[in-house]
């Protein structure tokens, strides 16, 4: 495989953005690779770690001489970390973002760009855990999933081949969606089961005897609520920014809520059991060998 940078600048070294830097250096695929960061802390466990060369705190230095630019910061940061980028960045550089949301970001990125934004694609790395920051990144969780691009008209061809290289280039299994469909599904797959989470926790701490119930938590309790260990900053931008496919897929949710709830109440068993394996059904397609879901453990 031929090397997708000779110097990459990764914006935010977190989860995501230090995977995808352990999986390209793993590979040979990149010569330099430089980091811009917020904490020092942070970049300084990702220089120890050795995810990367060298840190740069100022955005016209950070830029200098980079080929190819990845900015994975929370969703609300990602514009403007580019508009602080851009007019440092020589004319050869691409740049690609790993938000989960695409519609309002690109937008908003390609709005900052104003005409150079053919050289912008927008990403969504379908990979994660619910841990933060550089200590978190591996040099596979990238591996096998997918990525989803969301090129609009006015990226060219050559920021399309370039972006797909680089995510190919850390093991992701790369394809192309509109954003304006990427956003709905995002909301109903995965904005969604973390909401479910964190208002799972929130409801068992809020009732009277949470510390005691708690005590008694096990695989279940653990297995629904593990994302709801995620970062607040995070999600609050992802929620904040998906906010209309957000609000009504939790309106679809508190449907199928109630809907389950009035048939308990009733002692309606049939339509209980009715809508239980309806559920079920759906849920044993995605552990199938085929799906692309049981492919690895965490979505
Ligand atoms: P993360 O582990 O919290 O990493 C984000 C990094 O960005 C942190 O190191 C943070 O610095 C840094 N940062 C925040 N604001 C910044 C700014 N203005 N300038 C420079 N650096 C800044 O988060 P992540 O999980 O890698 O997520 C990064 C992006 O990928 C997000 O847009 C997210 O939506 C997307 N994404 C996440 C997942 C997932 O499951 N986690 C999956 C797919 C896509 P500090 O260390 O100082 O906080």
């Amino acid at each position: 495989m031929k090397r997708v940078a000779d110097r990459l600048l990764i914006a935010g070294v977190g989860l995501i953005g230090g995977s995808l830097a352990l999986a390209l250096r793993q590979r040979g695929l990149v010569g330099e690779i430089v980091g811009l960061g917020r904490s020092r802390r942070n970049m300084r466990v990702a220089l120890e770690r050795g995810i990367i060369d060298r840190v740069e705190r100022d955005p016209a230095r950070a830029a200098e001489g980079v080929d190819l630019v990845v900015v994975a910061v929370p969703v609300g940061a990602i514009a403007a970390v580019v508009a602080g980028l851009a007019p440092h960045l020589p004319e050869r550089a691409v740049i690609t973002d790993a938000g989960s949301v695409k519609g309002p970001v690109v937008g908003a990125v390609e709005r900052t760009l104003g005409a150079s934004a053919s050289r912008f694609c927008g990403a969504h790395p379908i990979a994660g855990t619910e841990n933060s920051g550089a200590a978190a990144a591996t040099a596979t969780l990238l591996e096998a999933e997918r990525c989803v691009l969301t090129p609009t008209p006015r990226t060219s061809r050559t920021t399309v081949r370039r972006t797909r290289a680089l995510w190919a280039g850390a093991g992701m299994r790369v394809e192309t969606l509109p954003a304006a469909e990427h956003d709905p599904i995002f909301a109903l797959v995965s904005h969604l089961p973390h909401i479910a989470a964190f208002a799972l926790v929130q409801t068992v701490a809020d009732a009277g005897s949470a510390s005691r119930a708690l005590t008694y938590a096990a695989g279940g309790f653990r297995d629904g609520t593990r994302v709801a260990g995620s970062s607040p900053e995070m999600w609050a931008d992802i929620f904040l920014a998906n906010r209309r496919a957000v609000t009504k897929a939790i309106d679809q949710f508190v449907g199928s809520c109630t809907r389950l709830r009035n048939a308990i109440a009733a002692e309606d068993r049939e339509a209980l059991e009715a809508a239980l394996a309806d559920a079920q059904r759906v849920r044993r397609r995605l552990s199938s060998p085929g799906h692309a879901s049981a492919r690895r453990r965490r979505p």
